[in-house]
């Protein structure tokens, strides 16, 4: 049997490989139009940073190396131009000698992958863009990266291979920001997870522009190129990376005449044979069905590549084998985490019409009393018997196997109940006698059985006040970090003397740091005639998607020079306090247990696994009057130096009260109304505040909240009245009109031609200016769901918060101005 093979990396040197095992006379010949064959083109991000310090390690075999240990004939530098399928013979360029010849098979392999999408938008084609799909390309960077020294770099598009392009330029010493067109980063993850990633990403100087897109690239002002996008940012920078997905290399396929599908994918049948039987197809240029919807689904990865590749190669063979399709698993590291995911998210559940439930853990990885213990963020989404859909998970370590280990109960088709069951291996290094897994399907199956019934981060906004009252069953310690307005605070252990404190004519949303104490409060209650809801993920979740990817704006750090801070202060002590191991609120407490027996100007350097700790210590230490002094993350450890307030900034904090910090110089301003006028006052001031470095936070809400949108339209999900309101109301700063001496739109376009005249900025600018100089710009929650405006209608970097935000803001200011 004479078998061609077009492409000779993932799918078509993999099929060869095990061809040639199955079939020891058969004549295999590989055609690469690249100069390299079978290289790790996973591994292509990590040579950017040096992390693979050597490029030849990328090459994992050669030409000759394939020819010798499995006589395979590798011609590298081969063009396949065309398939003649009725004479069974293809055409092939010779790039190197520039020359055309043919060659005949009785079995033909297409491996042709998948190729970066390049957008036709001006720009794209300027020296110093980039996209990385292959060894010539990663060598183009880094010869352009060794000539050009670029300082900043622009990745545009939030997927995997984007990630691992920005963390390793973070690595290499570079600026980086991020342009994802989507609300999140990692589509494959729900939001919440992503949410995760979006903090870890911020702290480690990634600035994100999420829901923006690339609109233009120029060569820039102030620096050799500038990235433009819809919303109208202008990113200053050196490099840019197009990471914005793949399009199958599927044009040799439909040449010849085969079946493919509406997106350009080739269609397979189950033996990887396309519409003519003795021309196989894999890897990224096909369609492929999904075990789990049952539906034609493709998928960019190297692993079913490899799986279909071993089909095909044996179904040529004669070997009567299956490709059962895919249900889509992957990891990526992210710089200190890692995100996995297997199975259907929520999106692509609703968009099947699939009825499904979901749970969220936050179960450390091993032993919490063994040395790293650190939380995984797991969620399982599963339908109403049970069968297992999907999982997700976010951590520093341990992410992968539980992962793993979900995706092999999918396979198997095993439900949450068998995930109660699984027997997995357990010693404290490792695991926990309850595995994460268990957990995980402890959780679904209470809430199938009716023990539990939980809510989601995303509801508890909505809850309707005169339905439901929230109970927080956290210590009151935990309270500084984060807490919900209006809520009843009792802690878990004070639950049973005091149910008389609680309302009856309510439902009780109850929630906790992480969704386990709360269900065990939730239990308490239920079998006390209480109508109790859990909310699951607890605060860790909720925060995660409640502080707009903007954690060191939020962590606020005091000083960035300790050594300087302590050495001023002669008395003082330093402290050291290892909280690793310890998941939230663990490593809250016991730094609040510490800093209560530190006298004033005492400095502790506290270390934790849970990254939610790094998020939670700035907040924790501004609303207790202390001092976060430096905040440093590595390697999956969060190092903190927490400095004691003065006396009387320090406070004790007592069951359902925060503690109130000391007021400052600074304003708050609560901006009602939408006149163009009044808006353009609020900016003026606030911008006046912010350049005599005093901290301005404006909170906006009802008619206000108009300034905040965004001038494009924003695809949202709205109800009718919510539609209509949406209609009605100015859509952002460019569309409001004077509160009076509006004459018909002309007083309105006469102020905004005096200001261009007089070089003042427009409302616009002067909100961007606001936000470049640290202004809180503050959403009102409850506006928003009263105006049925969404998050992603309004501009990048605004918070959405509650009314407990802005009293926090309120009290720390000495100015306050009501527009
Ligand atoms: P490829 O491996 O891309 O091979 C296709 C080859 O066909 C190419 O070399 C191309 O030159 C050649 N070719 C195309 N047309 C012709 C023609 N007409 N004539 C001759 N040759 C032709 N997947 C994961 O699972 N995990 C990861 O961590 C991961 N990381 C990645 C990181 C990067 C930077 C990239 C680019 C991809 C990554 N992938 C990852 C995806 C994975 O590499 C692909 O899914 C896999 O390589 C697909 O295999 P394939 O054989 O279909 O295509």
């Amino acid at each position: 049997m004479k078998v061609l093979i077009v492409g000779g990396v993932a799918g078509g040197a993999a099929t060869a490989a095990r061809l040639r095992r199955v079939s020891e006379n058969s004549e295999i010949i590989i055609f690469e139009k690249g100069p390299y064959v079978s290289f790790a083109n996973c591994g292509l991000p990590y040579h950017l940073s040096g992390t693979i310090k050597d490029r030849e390690q990328l090459l994992v075999t050669s030409a000759e190396d394939l020819h010798d240990l499995l006589n395979l004939d590798v011609r590298t530098n081969q063009d396949v131009l065309s398939i003649d399928r009725a004479n069974k013979t293809i055409t092939v360029r010779d790039l190197l000698n520039e020359r055309d010849y043919s060659e005949s098979y009785d079995k033909l392999l297409l491996s042709p992958g998948a190729s970066p999408i390049v957008p036709p938008l001006p720009g794209v084609d300027h020296e110093g863009v980039f996209v990385l799909h292959n060894i010539p390309e990663l060598d183009d960077i880094v010869e352009w990266i060794k000539t050009h020294q670029p300082k900043k770099a622009v990745v545009v598009g939030g997927g995997f291979i984007g990630l691992e392009v920005a963390e390793n330029l973070v690595e290499l010493g570079l600026k980086v920001e991020l342009v994802e067109m989507l609300n999140q980063v990692m589509a494959p993850v729900d939001y919440e997870l992503a949410a995760e990633v979006h903090q870890h990403l911020e702290m480690h100087g990634v600035k994100l522009h999420l829901g923006d897109g690339l609109k233009s690239i120029e060569t820039g002002a102030q620096s050799p190129l500038q990235v433009n996008t819809n919303s109208g940012l202008e990113l200053a920078t050196d490099l840019v990376i197009l990471s914005i997905g793949v399009r199958p290399n599927s044009k040799l396929a439909k040449d010849a005449g085969l079946e493919m599908e509406p997106r350009g994918h080739i269609c397979v049948n189950s033996q990887m044979q396309t519409s003519d039987p003795d021309i196989y197809a894999v890897g990224d240029a096909v369609q492929i069905d999904s075990c789990l919807t049952g539906k034609a689904t493709f998928l960019a990865l190297a692993g079913p590549a490899a799986k279909q590749a071993r089909i095909a190669a044996d179904h040529m063979a004669g070997r009567d084998v299956n490709f059962k399709g895919v249900i889509g698993t992957s990891v990526v590291k992210i710089f200190d985490l890692t995100v996995a995911s297997t199975g259907l998210n929520s999106r692509q559940l609703k968009e099947a019409q699939i009825p499904f439930e979901s749970v969220t853990t936050h179960e450390n990885n091993h032993a919490g009393y063994y040395p790293g213990a650190a939380p995984i963020q797991l969620k399982l989404l599963f339908g109403p018997q049970g069968q297992v859909y999907g999982a997700q998970a976010v951590g520093t370590s341990g992410v992968e196997k539980r992962i793993d280990v979900i995706a092999t109960a999918i396979h198997g088709k095993m439900t949450v109940y068998d995930l109660e069951e699984l027997e997995l291996s357990y010693a404290p290094p490792f695991g926990s006698s309850r595995d994460p897994v268990n957990v995980v399907g402890f959780m679904a199956a209470n809430l199938l059985r009716g023990d539990v019934e939980v809510i989601r981060w995303d509801q508890v906004s909505q809850l309707d006040p005169n339905e439901w009252a929230i109970l927080d069953v956290r210590y009151p310690e935990e309270l500084a970090v984060s807490a919900l307005p209006g809520a009843i605070n009792i802690p878990l252990p004070e639950i049973r003397a005091r149910l008389g404190e609680l309302p009856r004519d309510k439902r009780l949303a109850v929630i906790c740091g992480t969704g386990k104490r709360s269900y065990f409060a939730q239990r308490i209650l239920r079998q006390n005639g209480f109508d109790a809801v859990n909310v699951s993920g607890g605060f860790k979740t909720y925060n995660f998607t409640h502080r707009n990817g903007d954690t060191m704006k939020q962590v606020e750090i005091t000083q960035t020079a300790p050594t300087t801070q302590t050495s001023q202060t002669t008395t003082t002590t330093d402290y050291s306090l290892d909280a690793c191991g310890l998941q939230c609120p663990g490593p809250i407490l016991k730094l609040y247990k510490k800093v209560n027996e530190m006298n004033d100007g005492d400095v502790v350097t506290v270390t934790a696994t849970d990254m939610g700790f790094a998020a939670d210590v700035g907040a924790w230490a501004k609303t207790t009057g202390n001092s976060l002094l430096a905040l440093d993350i590595n390697k999956g450890m969060v190092t903190a130096q927490v400095q004691k307030g003065l006396a009387q900034a320090t406070q004790s904090v007592s069951a359902g009260s925060l503690p109130t910090p000391t007021p400052g110089k600074d304003l708050t301003m609560v901006v009602f109304s939408g006149d163009l006028d009044k808006a353009i006052a609020a900016f003026i001031i606030a911008n006046g505040f912010a350049a005599m470095g005093q901290k301005a936070t404006l909170f906006f809400t009802f008619w206000g909240l108009n300034i905040l949108r965004k001038s494009e339209p924003v695809k949202v999900k709205k109800n009718l009245v919510e539609k209509m309101f949406g209609w009605m109301m100015p859509r952002g700063a460019k569309k409001l009109t004077l509160s009076q001496m509006h004459m018909m739109g002309a007083g309105t376009a006469m102020i905004k031609g005096i200001m261009k005249k007089y070089n003042v900025d427009s409302l616009p600018e002067m909100i961007r200016t606001a936000q470049e100089n640290g202004v809180r710009l503050l959403a009102c929650q409850m506006s928003m769901d009263l105006m049925g405006i969404k998050q992603e209608e309004l501009l990048d970097g605004i918070e959405i918060v509650g009314v407990a935000t802005m009293a926090a803001a309120a009290s720390e200011s000495n100015t306050h101005y009501f527009i």
